[in-house]
């Protein structure tokens, strides 16, 4: 069944949670099949890595990277857990000594 006639198409999210390098990848769909959410699904090109389908769902678990054997995934945090809040004591100190 061609995938593309069951569902509309890759969502569109603010980011990419997920990228693939292609130079690594094998092509296993052990991530695809790991992901409880179905973020990922197998490419209908073979040899490819898989379609990252539903962006905005993805948990940020970080499962497919582990289960990747080739290390060809990347995992990118939204920028609000990426941040580090600092206690603003804290902050000022480390501003003084500089
Ligand atoms: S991080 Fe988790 S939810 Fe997101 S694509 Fe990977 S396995 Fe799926
Ligand atoms: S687990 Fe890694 S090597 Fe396998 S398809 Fe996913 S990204 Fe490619």
């Amino acid at each position: 069944m061609n995938i593309e006639n069951i569902c509309a198409g890759p969502d569109i999210a603010s980011i990419e949670p997920i990228s693939f390098n292609t130079e690594r990848c094998i092509a296993c769909n052990r991530c695809a099949d790991v992901c409880q959410v179905d973020v990922l699904v197998p490419s209908l090109e073979k040899g490819k890595p898989p379609l990252v389908l539903f962006p905005g769902e993805c948990w940020y678990c970080g499962c497919c990277v582990m289960e990747c054997p080739t290390h060809a995934i990347q995992l990118r945090h939204p920028l609000m857990n990426q941040a580090h809040f600092r206690l603003k004591k804290e902050l000022e100190d480390t501003l003084e000594s500089e």
